[in-house]
């Protein structure tokens, strides 16, 4: 069986990310989220186990040092992390898996030798409209805002590291543009499975 790919998603608070992927994932085969741990308290709807795994910082901690974790980076002053438990079964099974990570947590992995993985980087159209999305969606207090902006400048400066850009002006097409990726990755010729294809078309 062709082992998955895995794709790494990071974007600022408020790029539209969530609904992107949301979008992506309801229209693509054999794709799974990675569904990270965090000490984060769950916002209203979001489901343990579903959208994250919500720990205490306690527990949280005793997985770091237990090595139990891929990557894990403070964002916005919460702890979040993906576990190899997260990915390595759904990559086994074949499927390509996406992980929602912020630009540390991407830094991170890059510097792993060998890690392979598709880089994405979703940008909102400005700063300015940021902060209106962020606002609109009101799911933080002023303070939190104001955190989420500030990290917003120095996320937007690592995008040049990453494979792919998109900029979401229109969320249908930046939905469209994010399959075409995930596509056309899957499309690479090193990514079939050996010698099969091409058996297959000489018969
Ligand atoms: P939120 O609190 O809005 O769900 O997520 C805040 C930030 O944490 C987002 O930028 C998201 O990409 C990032 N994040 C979520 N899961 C992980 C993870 O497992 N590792 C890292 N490094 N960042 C994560």
């Amino acid at each position: 069986m062709n082992r998955g790919r895995l794709f790494v998603i990071s974007a600022p608070s408020g790029a539209g990310k969530t609904t992107l992927l949301k979008g992506v994932m309801s229209g693509i085969a054999k794709m799974k989220f990675s569904v990270s741990h965090t000490t984060r308290v769950p916002r209203n709807g979001e489901v343990d186990g579903v959208d994250y795994h919500f720990v205490s910082r306690e527990t949280f901690e005793k997985m770091i040092a237990e090595g139990k974790f891929l990557e894990y980076a403070d964002v916005h002053g919460n702890l979040y992390g993906t576990s190899h438990a997260s990915i390595t079964e759904q990559l086994a099974n074949g499927y390509d898996v996406v992980l929602d990570i912020d630009v540390q947590g991407a830094s991170i992995l890059r510097d792993i030798p060998g890690f392979d993985a598709a880089f994405v980087f979703i940008s909102p159209p400005s700063l300015t409209e940021l902060e209106r999305r962020l606002r609109g969606r009101a799911t933080e207090d002023e303070s939190k805002i104001q955190v989420r902006l500030r990290n917003a400048r120095t996320e937007l400066e690592s995008m040049d590291k990453y494979d792919y850009i998109i900029v979401n002006i229109e969320i249908s097409e930046a939905t469209h543009l994010l399959s075409s990726i995930i596509l056309a990755e899957r499309a690479k010729s090193h990514r079939l499975p050996s010698g099969d294809p091409i058996e297959k078309v000489l018969q």
